[in-house]
């Protein structure tokens, strides 16, 4: 799928819509998900304009791909899902429900998790 910059996630990027801030550097934005489907659930979005995982994966230095990942592990440290854990979610495609085609990383914590579908 070819990358459509009117997705919402590229709107908070631009600042054009406004997000409830948990992180943010050069390569990864996060913040917390308006639906929250656990008691934590945040999402971290790459600052790459790319569609998800695998489109991110083609399209990037390791250098972004490696800023991204640690700014997904920065993010589970400052909510404190790190020692308790947490499950990292990148949904891809029609089959897996993906809503918003940026590629984000869904991170569930703060309870046990469901297991249906894993
Ligand atoms: P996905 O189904 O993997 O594409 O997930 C998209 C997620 O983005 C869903 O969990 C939504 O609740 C969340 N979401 C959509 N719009 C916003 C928004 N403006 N701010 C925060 N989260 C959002």
């Amino acid at each position: 799928m070819e990358y459509n910059a009117d997705n919402v996630f590229a709107k908070i990027i631009r600042g054009e819509i406004p997000c409830n801030k948990i992180y943010e550097d050069e390569f990864a934005l996060a913040f917390y998900d308006i639906a929250p489907k656990a008691k934590v659930h945040a999402l971290v979005i790459a600052k790459a304009m790319v569609v998800d995982f695998a489109d991110f994966i083609e399209h990037s230095t390791a250098d972004e791909i490696e800023g991204y990942m640690r700014a997904i592990v920065k993010v589970t440290e400052i909510l404190n899902v790190n020692e308790t854990g947490y499950r990292i979610v990148f949904n891809s495609g029609p089959d897996s429900g993906q809503e918003v085609p940026h590629l984000h990383a869904h991170i569930l914590g703060g309870e046990k998790l469901q297991t249906e579908n894993l």
